[in-house]
């Protein structure tokens, strides 16, 4: 995996406004914020996306974010908050370490969403859904 500024911080080379550590996680405030409080929390393992990361370094982050989100929304004074992954430059991923956004929600500032649903065909659902356990 390619160096990224996530790597620099992780050394220690840079420096960020910590909110936890442990062996295999890192959270600290985002440079440029949504709202107030938004949170970035990251492995401690190299992986550009989500599917890369090892099942002990996605369950590590698993265990602490609902931790994190009610740390966040105490401080914040947000009753509600996003949680944002992205993977891949088109799913505006721009650091290509594997990070997770907690966004509170706080009036106009906070994550604002595009949401075009469609509508899922009965035929199709059963198709994508046997494929994709199939692939599991
Ligand atoms: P992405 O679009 O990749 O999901 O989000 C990357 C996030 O990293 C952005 O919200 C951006 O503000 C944040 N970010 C980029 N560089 C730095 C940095 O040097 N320090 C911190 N704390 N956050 C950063």
């Amino acid at each position: 995996m390619a160096e990224t500024i996530f790597s620099r911080i992780l050394r220690g080379e840079l420096p960020c406004h910590k909110v936890y550590e442990d062996d295999k996680v890192l959270a600290f405030l985002d440079i440029m914020p949504l709202s107030r409080g938004h949170l970035l929390v990251i492995p401690k393992e190299p992986a550009e996306t989500v599917d890369q990361l090892s099942d002990e370094s996605a369950a590590a982050i698993g265990r602490v974010l609902p931790r994190l989100a009610r740390a966040v929304m105490k401080v914040s004074g947000a009753t509600a908050y996003n949680i944002l992954q992205n993977n891949g430059a088109p799913a505006h991923q721009a650091v290509f370490h594997v990070h997770f956004h907690i966004i509170p929600k706080l009036g106009a500032d906070g994550l604002g969403i595009g949401w075009k649903s469609g509508r899922l065909d009965g035929a199709d659902g059963a198709a994508l859904a046997g494929e994709m356990a199939a692939a599991l």
